[in-house]
């Protein structure tokens, strides 16, 4: 049996502003109020693990030793089989300039590297989802989400963010840049992450 939250007021280990919101609006039917860590002035960790879990347990763990509070946080990216799971936990790292994140750059490479290596098509690739709710006590409940898919080029679509125009998700004939905010909310990595942790330690 997983623990559940009983609270309601969740703190988030994130200043991005656009993860909050949606999930300030994920919550807001299970009358669970979001408080976003720019709120509660919270530092934000260096992220040095090599692995998913091990990112959102700094961020989630950071977040409650400063607040007392539980605290969920979240680490994503795409793993690309031929690539050995690259860019994976790197996946933001790819696209940095000295001038911010450039992820024409980040798809471009993560292109050229499968092309370099001759990787036979389909090119498997999965965005994946980690979301960490942590406790004051130690206890923490790990949920996973993942959209399978393949690498296509060239980039396509204008929607969404990030690798989003080179990922044609299974089952589709469009990338996720191609596809409505909607569409991709119902079958994402972070859709089926956040699912698992509504039903796992939300169901009330
Ligand atoms: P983080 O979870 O904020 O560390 O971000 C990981 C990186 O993964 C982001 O900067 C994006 O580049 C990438 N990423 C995560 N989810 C998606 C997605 O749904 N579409 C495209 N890129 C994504």
């Amino acid at each position: 049996m997983r623990r559940q939250f009983d609270g309601n007021r969740l703190l988030i280990a994130t200043h991005n502003a656009g993860k909050l919101d949606e999930m300030r609006q994920l919550f807001a039917p299970l009358g669970v109020e979001v408080v976003g860590g720019a709120e509660m002035n919270l530092a934000e960790p260096v992220e040095t693990e090599d692995n998913f879990v091990g990112n959102a347990r700094i961020k989630a763990r950071s977040a409650v030793e400063a607040t007392g509070l539980p605290a969920l946080a979240d680490d994503s990216g795409i793993e690309v089989d031929a690539l050995n799971g690259a860019p994976g936990v790197y996946t933001a790292d790819w696209a940095e300039t000295p001038n911010g994140r450039d992820f024409k750059m980040a798809m471009t490479r993560t292109w050229e590297e499968l092309e370099a290596k001759n990787a036979p098509a389909p090119r498997r690739a999965r965005f994946c989802c980690t979301l960490m709710l942590a406790w004051p006590d130690g206890h923490e409940e790990v949920y996973e989400g993942h959209a399978p898919g393949q690498i296509v080029w060239p980039m396509r679509g204008v929607e969404g963010h990030g690798y989003d125009p080179i990922f044609q998700p299974d089952g589709y004939d469009i990338t996720f840049g191609e596809m409505d905010a909607d569409e991709k909310n119902r079958i994402s990595h972070r859709a089926r992450a956040f699912q698992a942790l509504i039903a796992g330690s939300f169901g009330r």
